[in-house]
């Protein structure tokens, strides 16, 4: 079946048409080192109609398709769950290291970049996991002494988290972002880079207004932001808080400086980006 994949040494015939699971399909043999007419000799394989289901995919990818008539959001997913196989295997072997398991490892570094109060409300909602298992994973960091609970100073009656100077040390590992993955990114050209993160940028936001990620600490959702500031330069966009220009390679996806922008802005940072469009004056605050 491997080889039925690979659409540079096969085409399929079919005859009659392959809404009929009990008829023959015919398989054209084309060579790629010969001229193709001269090469072609019928193959007829029994159809399996149990198998209608599965071969059908196979049998679409092999008709003649323009590359445009591929669903980008397919492919696309098919890639991000290839990539995601990556992240969870080093994310295991990372924080197997440390003992941790990695959502241990994840709290760590959320606790550790968290400008101000954190508790397990709050890990629950920025992880996207139950109260139970935050609550679960922080029993198991205060048994290996890496956070600890102390009284919010706000809310006398509530308990927040801070880490030990063990935990510390801890969550400055636990914040590594995967070599393996860094490296394939940076290994892109610069433009091809841009636009991966310009991707990347704009598919979170989408699921992040859909609610199947939480809010994120990304340039598209920030005060600071100002798209397009510099339109046709190098680096058009601006930061307000750093106070300077950024190119789209530099756009960020975690910064700590992040703070929310207002929502009526922070409905419109990613679409002008995309198109180009700059903020008006009036609602840059
Ligand atoms: S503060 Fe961070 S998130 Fe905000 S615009 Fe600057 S770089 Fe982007």
């Amino acid at each position: 079946m491997k080889l039925l994949e690979d659409r540079s040494f096969f085409s399929i015939g079919s005859s009659p048409p392959l809404t009929s699971p009990a008829r023959h399909i015919r398989l054209v043999i084309a060579s790629p080192n010969r001229p193709r007419r001269a090469t072609r000799k019928p193959i007829k394989l029994f159809w399996i109609g149990v198998d209608f289901k599965w071969f059908g995919v196979h049998t679409k990818c092999m008709t003649e398709r323009s590359p445009a008539d591929f669903d980008a959001g397919q492919q696309a997913a098919a890639g991000l769950s290839k990539l995601s196989l990556v992240l969870r295997h080093q994310a295991w072997q990372a924080s197997g290291r440390q003992g941790l398991t990695p959502t241990q490892a994840q709290i760590l570094a959320h606790i550790a970049s968290a400008d101000g109060v954190v508790s397990v409300s709050n890990i629950a909602d920025s992880l996207s996991i139950t109260k139970g298992t935050a609550s679960e994973a922080v029993s198991a960091l205060e048994r290996k002494g890496l956070i600890r609970k102390v009284r919010d100073p706000n809310d006398g009656r509530a308990l927040i988290l801070e880490l030990t100077s063990r935990g510390r040390a801890e969550a400055t590992q636990s914040a590594q972002r995967p070599e393996v993955v860094v490296n394939a990114v940076d290994a892109l050209p610069d433009s091809e880079k841009a636009g991966f993160l310009r991707g990347l940028t704009g598919v979170i936001r989408t699921l992040q207004q859909q609610g199947a990620v939480p809010t994120g600490r990304m340039c598209t959702e920030c005060r600071y932001f100002r798209p397009n500031r510099y339109r046709g330069k190098k680096k058009p966009h601006r930061c307000e808080y750093l106070k300077s220009a950024i190119a789209d390679v530099q756009l960020r996806l975690d910064c700590p400086e992040m703070e929310p922008a207002s929502p009526s802005v922070r409905e419109q940072l990613v679409s002008l980006l995309f198109e180009g469009k700059q903020l008006a004056a009036a609602e840059a605050d």
